[in-house]
């Protein structure tokens, strides 16, 4: 009998949220290839929870993780790990009809549209004479993207799981029933392997013999700065994003963190931020806003891998026996991490979906990667 139930391939927020699910029930080795768990994509987000985001099946996974991100069990984390925030979607002039096709999308309920001045009312430094209509949504949130990740790590390490750190995957073989996974850390055995590696999803399964996803990882640049004529207000700004997503900026701990929203495909690595990049956001938030941008205090870039439909692949996969997807989470990964935990984990006991995914209209083939074939 293999010394582990389940092998989990990548500790970043997917990883852990799934280990944190088996744990109770199953003997969980965590295995990770950098030093600290976090280190590539989940450490470098913008933090926030925003239901109107992404595709039907991703709204729809956000809406199933809010329950235990606004009350996880007792212990997880010592304070809140959702923040009110809000969200502005501000459309400039000549881009109403991306503002009507995003009302049409079946948004939650808490959107609503609001006027130019309303707008102006919660994000003061918004330039009048730019805005042509906006979109609110009151109901997004920062996430304490820290504690959610430790949590699960804690309580998963609670139960039992082993983390390996340092512990690269290089080679997987089938061995009498089971898995043989060689990595830099030494070889492990396990009856099932889940590849929550990220970026690096993709070749994981081609060592198990399963079909590669065509994951692409897309590079998203980051920065902060600081804006001292509205340092004593912005705190409580909500988040702006431009109606067709080319720059976003927020609050961030006294400064305000911006994004040109970029999706430039990268293969897998330590993801770094271009010039270019944070200089054409900083132009960009600037001809919309009173805001100037003298000097970047810290930029960063973090790959958000993405599958052809931008929906995440989960589950058994149907060549290669005991395999399972957790990948292509993409830019939703820290907000839906809790429902990804448990179809992933649901997947490994051979269950269906949980019953609250599957009142959603969810199906197992929304995830599986049999729908990517055509
Ligand atoms: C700028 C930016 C803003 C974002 N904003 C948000 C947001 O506001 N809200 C939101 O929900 N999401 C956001 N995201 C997306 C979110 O960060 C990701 O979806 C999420 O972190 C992906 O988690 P993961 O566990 O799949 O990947 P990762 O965190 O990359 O973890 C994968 C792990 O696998 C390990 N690994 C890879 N290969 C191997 C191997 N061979 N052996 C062992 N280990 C391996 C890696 O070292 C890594 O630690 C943002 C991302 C970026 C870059």
């Amino acid at each position: 009998m293999a010394a582990f139930d389940v092998a989990i391939v990548g500790a970043g927020i997917v990883g852990a949220s799934v280990a944190m699910r088996l744990a109770p029930t199953h003997r969980v080795l965590l295995l990770e290839g950098e030093d600290r768990p976090g280190y590539h994509t989940t450490g470098r987000s913008a933090a926030l929870f925003e239901e109107a985001y992404g595709p039907a099946p991703i709204r729809k996974l956000t809406r199933a993780s809010r329950a235990f991100l606004e009350s996880p069990p007792p212990g997880f984390a010592a304070d809140a790990l959702l923040q009110p925030r809000g969200c502005l979607f501000v459309a400039p002039h000549g881009r109403s009809a991306a503002l009507d096709a995003a009302l049409a999308a079946a948004l939650p309920g808490s959107v609503r549209e609001i006027s130019p001045e309303q707008a102006l009312e919660r994000c003061p430094a918004l330039d009048r004479a730019w805005i042509a209509r906006v979109l609110e949504e009151p109901g997004s949130m920062d996430m304490d993207v820290a504690a959610i990740h430790q949590g699960y790590l804690r309580a998963a390490k609670a139960a039992g799981t082993a983390l390996v750190c340092g512990a690269r995957v290089s080679a997987l073989a089938r061995a009498g029933g089971a898995w043989q996974i060689d990595t830099s850390a030494g070889r492990f055995e396990a009856a099932h392997i889940v590849a929550a590696a990220g970026a690096w999803a993709d070749e994981i399964g081609v060592l198990a013999g399963a079909s590669p996803l065509g994951l692409v990882p897309k590079r998203r640049t980051a920065f902060v700065f600081e804006q001292p004529a509205y340092a004593a207000t912005m705190a409580n700004w909500p988040m702006v994003v431009d109606i067709d997503e080319t720059f976003y900026f927020k609050p961030e701990a006294g400064l305000l963190l911006a994004s040109p929203a970029d999706e430039t495909p990268s293969p897998p690595c330590d993801a770094q931020p271009e010039d270019i990049d944070v200089a054409e956001c900083a132009a960009r938030i600037e001809a919309a806003s009173a805001l100037r941008i003298a000097r970047v205090k810290r930029k960063w870039a973090g790959l958000r891998s993405f599958v052809a439909d931008k929906v995440p692949v989960l589950g058994p996969d149907s060549r290669a026996e005991n395999f399972h997807w957790a990948a292509g989470v993409g830019g939703y990964g820290i907000m839906t991490s809790p429902a990804v935990g448990r179809i992933v984990a649901a997947g490994v006991c051979g269950q269906d979906l949980p019953d609250d995914i599957l009142a959603s209209g969810l199906r197992w083939p929304d995830f599986g990667a049999r729908r990517l074939a055509g």
